[in-house]
């Protein structure tokens, strides 16, 4: 599942690729794609053609365009990715049966978007619409882990009184946006802090510990242009190298690479966690 770091590599390709992008055409091959209400694949269709493409935006996991008019926004969920394609490659490679999204510039270039579990989502915001008044998931994130807002204080303020495992909290996307269960994982790691610890628990130096841990780990990640634990791609399909790093995702069972005792793997909240019992208390 695309994460922050991920959704950052990929805001980061769109931003290279189709800067100044003119939306001839538009094929919407599901309409379940195209977040409604209010628009439907054809409102969705209408809106952006036409358009321009100035500049990405990335605010948590969305991905948002600013178009010469209006706006264009994205979620990837789970496995959307976009795939760029030059007008002979356009011709030669029909859409795949995932394809969900096809736009052409005048030229038949083609901004592909490819999505074989078909959880994401897309949105036209019209002119006369705020982003956050269209796309409602908006309203509800927190701050950005790389804002000021984001400190120890503000940890400190909004955990003291909840008794909710620290790592079920780091993947509340009203507590810090972007987050997932690889970074969360990682950066707990990295901050010598226990998945499990209930949030009220957590002293200080350790809220400041894992704000600097999660940045740091984040920074690195995207860095190396996300991570190879998912399916995921960028836009010319090739896969970060996040993955040759991890410290305790995914390595249950596995020695830590630190001290040499055994991973530990347990469901929380749902998910899997991993850390290094010795590590992390
Ligand atoms: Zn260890």
């Amino acid at each position: 599942m695309p994460e922050l770091p991920e959704v950052e590599t990929v805001r980061r390709g769109l931003e290279q690729q189709t800067t100044g992008f003119e939306i001839a055409r538009v094929c919407v091959h599901r309409a379940r794609a195209i977040a409604a209400p209010p628009f439907d694949p054809d409102g969705f269709s209408q809106g952006l053609t036409g358009r321009r493409v100035l500049q990405w935006q990335r605010r948590g996991k969305y991905l948002i365009a600013g178009l010469d008019q209006g706006h264009w926004g994205v979620h990837l969920r789970m496995t959307g990715q976009f795939l760029w394609l030059e007008a002979e490659r356009s011709r030669q490679h029909p859409p795949c049966r995932h394809t969900r999204v096809q736009l052409w510039d005048p030229a038949d270039r083609e901004l592909r978007f490819i999505d074989t579990r078909s959880f994401a989502q897309m949105w036209w915001v019209p002119p006369q619409h705020s982003v956050e008044q269209v796309i409602s998931g908006l309203q509800k994130l927190g701050p950005e882990p790389f804002a000021p807002a984001f400190n120890a204080t503000y940890l400190q303020e909004r955990l003291r009184r909840s008794q909710r495992p620290i790592k079920t909290a780091l993947l509340d996307q009203g507590l810090v946006a972007g987050v997932g269960n690889i970074y969360a994982d990682e950066s707990l790691f990295a901050a010598g802090i226990r998945p499990q610890t209930p949030c009220s628990h957590l002293k200080a130096a350790q809220l400041e510990r894992l704000q600097q841990a999660l940045v740091q780990v984040l920074e690195q990640s995207i860095g190396a242009g996300g991570t190879t634990f998912s399916d995921f791609r960028d836009l010319s399909g090739t896969n970060g190298n996040y993955g040759g790093m991890a410290w305790v995702y995914r390595r249950g069972g596995q020695p830590c690479r630190r001290c040499g005792n055994t991973i530990e793997r347990a469901t929380l909240g749902g998910r899997s966690s991993h850390w290094c019992p010795s590590c992390q208390h």
